[in-house]
């Protein structure tokens, strides 16, 4: 039988492979004893990947028994591997073709469940964040929509998507330790009614295709690898500024959120009154939201424009709140913690920190990994973040690789601070 909320009370394993990248930059100690999850980003994860750039020799076997030694109580791990992989972007394509659904089915998941359920882990609670960066784009990124792509176009014509996430959940929720929770964007992606509830209706009928049922999801998850702010002290979505609302603001953009502590637990209604459990609890990824540092505002800004407020008192300082490559300026949020409020069953670090979202230039790699120009400093942008700048960070390796830099200035940028 699983627990209501599988972090309360609970010691989360620390994978060695990411402490040990942690550590190799000064003053990583402070923070490497933190769980982080364990991605299995590739087929050749689940074995192991000792020449990959991101994650190394240990594989998922080798993972579950470390997490034993340290006496863990759960593991968590990214299921990230669908047909089609991050239709939307390129810095984190996969090696599947989005016809590749029976290969996702046969060579990776059902391994990945054939480990998970084998009876000595049976006292692990074995958590699944399912496949980020996914099911939304079948509602904001296909043809209709400013900047829909081919791709998203292709997996949601030919079910991948919906068809991978329900095999996944139901194949490894068939397990009686495993706790399934599905990305579900963050609420600078899908907080505008036009999102909000058509993207809550597809991850409905993900948890009911390939034999899944809603009781195969534990919960949620929001802002996974992202940078939106967890709390926004200055700029509640309610503020008015001379008569006019800080929606009306260019960062706020007509948003119905200012923050994901707000998205998610509204989010959280909206999924249960699709025919989601009433018991179900959302996660939200805090490792690279933190916006300390120097430059955090203290205060609210000046009641001189609703952009001059929202401006001047915004915590997030991304250019554009649809800016996602290794965004300058960002820090550490808050550390991993059991239901730290109403709804929300732990805040996680779920993308390592200090691993790259993808290379600032071209870099030509065997691992399928393309070349986002949002991650180019110098790029421009596109419809999907207002022809902003991408705000990236220079000299990037490719995604999931270490990028010592971007871990030191997460350090410095903690909030709360180290
Ligand atoms: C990459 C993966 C990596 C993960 C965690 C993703 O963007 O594509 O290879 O494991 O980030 O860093």
């Amino acid at each position: 039988p699983r627990v209501d909320n599988p972090y309360l009370n609970a010691k989360g394993y620390v994978n060695p492979e990411w402490k040990a990248k942690a550590e190799s930059v000064a003053g990583g100690n402070r923070v490497s004893n933190n769980p982080t999850a364990v991605w299995i980003d590739r087929i050749a994860a689940i074995n192991g990947t000792p020449d990959s750039s991101s994650n190394g020799a240990m594989g998922v076997r080798n993972h579950l028994d470390a997490a034993l030694a340290q006496g863990a109580q759960y593991i968590q791990f990214v299921i990230y591997n669908l047909p089609g992989r991050d239709c939307a972007a390129l810095a984190s394509n996969g090696e599947l073709k989005a016809n590749e659904l029976p290969r996702y089915k046969a060579e990776y998941i059902d391994p990945i469940a054939a480990i998970q359920g084998d009876a000595k882990y049976r006292n692990l609670r074995i958590i699944n964040i399912v496949e980020i960066d996914s099911l939304p784009n079948l509602v904001t990124n296909t043809s209709g929509n400013p900047g829909g792509t081919a791709m998203c176009d292709t997996v949601k014509a030919n079910g991948a998507y919906v068809n991978g996430v329900g095999y996944a959940i139901a194949k490894l929720g068939a397990i009686p330790n495993v706790y399934n929770y599905i990305d579900a964007g963050h609420h600078g992606w899908l907080g505008w009614d036009s999102n909000f509830s058509p993207s809550a209706t597809v991850l409905r009928e993900a948890a009911g295709a390939s034999g899944a049922t809603p009781a195969n999801v534990h919960g949620f998850i929001v802002n996974t690898a992202n940078y939106s702010a967890l709390k926004e002290p200055y700029v509640k979505i309610t503020d008015q500024v001379n008569g006019q609302s800080v929606r009306q603001s260019k960062w706020v953009d007509w948003n119905f959120y200012t923050d994901e502590l707000t998205f998610a637990q509204a989010f959280r209604n909206e999924l249960i009154s699709k025919g989601f459990s009433s018991s179900i609890g959302m996660l939200i990824d805090t490792s690279r939201n933190g916006w300390g540092g120097s430059a955090r505002p203290t205060g609210p800004g000046p009641s001189t424009s609703v952009d001059a407020y929202v401006d001047g008192g915004r915590v997030d300082r991304r250019i554009h709140a649809g800016n996602w490559c290794n965004q300058s300026g960002a820090g550490l949020g808050e550390r991993p913690k059991a239901a730290p409020e109403p709804g929300i069953d732990a805040y996680v670090w779920v993308k390592p920190p200090g691993e790259s979202d993808g290379s600032s230039k071209e870099i030509p790699n065997n691992e399928g990994k393309g070349f986002d120009r949002m991650c180019d400093p110098t790029y421009n942008g596109n419809a999907r973040n207002g022809f902003s700048r991408s705000g990236a960070l220079a000299d990037a390796p490719i995604s999931g690789a270490w990028f010592s830099a971007q871990f030191a200035e997460l350090m410095r940028n903690a909030y709360p601070a180290l």
